[in-house]
């Protein structure tokens, strides 16, 4: 940004946007509830007075209401509440720093899991939407910069169909250098990783689906060199990630403000992973004992579309001298190598 702005001007821009400001004409302003009711266990903790009887049927009141019958209401929306996670604080750097308070703006973008869509099974997607990460850029920062900070475990790993546990997952490894490609979906935009030359364009295809059902206004560019502070995102409304072909991750921009002093002054520690979902290891669907190392699809002996098994369980259940039984498909499962 780099705007220099007067003291003026700051005093007009603080007046402007004072909370005094966030009052309409008539409004009785001598009864606003100044105390936050015990009973709402809620992050954005709603004033009680706005609970009535009338108020009942609303979707955010009968939650408010489940989540107060529960023992442990916090445990029941961990998967989704970034303010349960720790902070992930920035490095400590011995130089000076080199941005200055109001040079430039930082924005919360948050990061969902792949969702395994209806009729579309993607082998490590999540079954509901949960929140994976929550990344802080700068303005200057680039799409390019924001993608590479994004974390997924098909990254790590291709999910190809394997014969047998004993299967050499080597040549599967480092996805990502296999697949570079990608894009980034804001506002009928398709930005696109071109910079690796194996890369290929994700978006052509949707594009010409698109003008067949008379779709217009999408159009696709290059990602790298655009920067953040050159888009116009609405705040919290779904974007799209998409990578190593069916992976497909929604994310919203959650905030954005002014750097200020207490903020990480450091430009190359941006984007910065400030919060991240704890990773849970999935456990055996046999044994619940060891570690899910194995993802059995379509089995017809398996009363499930999609188990997670340990070597050991998947051998004995699934084989018999190195046979398969009955019909599944077999995929190595990477979740446990994505390490922070
Ligand atoms: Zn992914
Ligand atoms: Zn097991």
């Amino acid at each position: 940004m780099g705007a220099e702005i007067s003291y003026n001007e700051l005093k007009h821009l603080s007046e402007e946007c004072s909370i005094d400001q966030l009052t309409c004409e008539e409004e009785d302003t001598k009864h606003f509830p100044t105390k936050l009711p015990e009973n709402i266990n809620s992050s954005t903790k709603l004033p009680g007075t706005f609970i009535t009887n009338e108020s009942n049927h609303f979707a955010i009141n009968k939650f408010i209401q489940e989540m107060e019958k529960q023992k442990n209401p916090s445990q029941s929306c961990i998967g989704n509440k970034r303010s349960y996670y720790p902070r992930l604080e920035f490095p400590v750097s011995p130089y000076p720093p080199d941005l200055k308070p109001g040079s430039d703006f930082v924005a919360s973008i948050l990061i969902y899991r792949p969702v395994e869509f209806k009729f579309f099974h993607a082998k490590n997607a999540s079954e509901k939407l949960r929140f994976s990460h929550e990344i802080v850029v700068l303005g200057r920062n680039t799409l390019t910069e924001l993608r590479d900070t994004i974390m997924c475990s098909s990254d790590f790993g291709l999910c190809k169909e394997v014969e047998n546990t004993s299967a050499d997952l080597k040549p599967l490894a480092n996805a990502r250098n296999i697949y570079p490609s990608g894009f980034i979906f804001i506002d009928n935009v398709f930005y696109n990783d071109f910079r690796d030359p194996n890369s290929i364009d994700y978006s052509f295809p949707i594009i010409e689906w698109a003008k067949e059902k008379q779709i217009k206004n999408l159009s696709s560019e290059n990602m790298e060199n655009v920067r953040i502070e050159s888009l116009t995102p609405r705040f919290g409304y779904p974007y799209l990630y998409m990578h190593q072909g069916d992976c497909e991750h929604l994310f919203i921009f959650a905030d954005a403000r002014l750097l200020n002093s207490s903020d990480c002054l450091h430009s190359q520690f941006y984007p910065h992973v400030l919060k991240i979902n704890r990773n849970i290891n999935r456990m055996c669907f046999m044994c619940s004992v060891s570690f899910a190392k194995w993802i059995v699809v379509d089995s017809d002996r398996l009363p499930q579309h999609k188990v997670f098994m340990c070597t050991d369980c998947c051998n004995s259940y699934n084989y018999v001298n190195g046979e398969k039984l009955g019909s599944f498909k077999l995929y190595p499962y990477y979740e446990k190598h994505v390490v922070v």
